[in-house]
């Protein structure tokens, strides 16, 4: 039974996709998706060699060989021009190595712009949005659950001729998540500002107070404020 989490990942997924599933571990995603025949094919990358080996056993054990691939890979080298991608999955990553991952997969041209990307950092959710909005992805859906204590948050992409222009806040909070707040959104907002405010006090007691980092801080708390109140 897939997660929660991976569960709002698929669902993203279009119908009868041809899937790159990035940093697969378990093969898990992929696996599910194509016992519900949801997807046609399947690629699972992995660049660690034990959960590329049990990527490669879940397959096998599924019966799933012939439509699913795996393959010991950096990123997006995982993908070929053959497999004919038009969808790919980074879950379970903080957001800084997702965004490198796919600005290494669009500079060595494994990712073309015509695959739906469906992410799901850990961490680190405004460096994803940053990057799509560089590099002319519009976000036409997001999604925040929580699960085991944890919440995360799905972000979808499709490069569209639509220029999407993300104010600085909603690059911060999602601009779906933003518009809706709704109360996993303000579950998560709230513990944030306790963090936050933590290492601001922190912070205002070092010898050398960072004032950068101190105004960037309080310039996100008053953004946090504002959300939850
Ligand atoms: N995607 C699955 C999920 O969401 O449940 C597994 C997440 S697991 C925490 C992250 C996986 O990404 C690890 O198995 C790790 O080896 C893999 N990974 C990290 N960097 C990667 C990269 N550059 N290319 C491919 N896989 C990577």
């Amino acid at each position: 039974e897939l997660s929660q989490r991976l569960t709002v990942v698929g669902d993203a997924v279009p119908k009868g996709a041809r899937l790159a599933d990035i940093g697969s571990d378990h093969a898990y995603l992929p696996v599910a998706l194509m016992l519900v025949e949801k997807i046609s094919y399947a690629v699972c990358g992995e660049v660690v060699a034990g959960p590329f080996h049990s990527a490669q056993k879940q397959v096998a054990k599924s019966g799933l060989t012939e439509k699913i691939v795996v393959r010991l890979a950096d990123g997006l080298e995982a993908i070929k021009r053959t497999d004919e991608i038009n969808a790919i999955t980074i879950a379970g990553m903080g957001g800084t190595l997702i965004a490198n991952i796919l600005e290494n997969g669009k500079t060595q041209g494994q990712l073309t712009g015509k695959e739906r990307l469906i992410l799901q950092p850990n961490v680190g959710e405004a460096n994803v949005r940053l990057w799509l909005q560089k590099e002319g992805y519009q976000i036409v859906g997001e999604n925040i659950l929580a699960e085991n204590d944890k919440i995360y948050e799905v972000i979808v992409a499709e490069k569209t001729e639509q220029q999407q222009e993300l104010s600085e806040k909603e690059v911060f909070f999602g601009p779906y998540l933003l518009a809706e707040k709704n109360n996993v959104f303000l579950k998560k907002w709230r513990q944030e500002q306790q963090a936050l405010k933590k290492v601001l006090a922190q912070l205002q007691k070092a010898k050398v107070i960072p004032e950068e980092k101190v105004a960037e801080i309080q310039k996100e708390l008053s953004w946090i404020e504002e959300v939850v109140s």
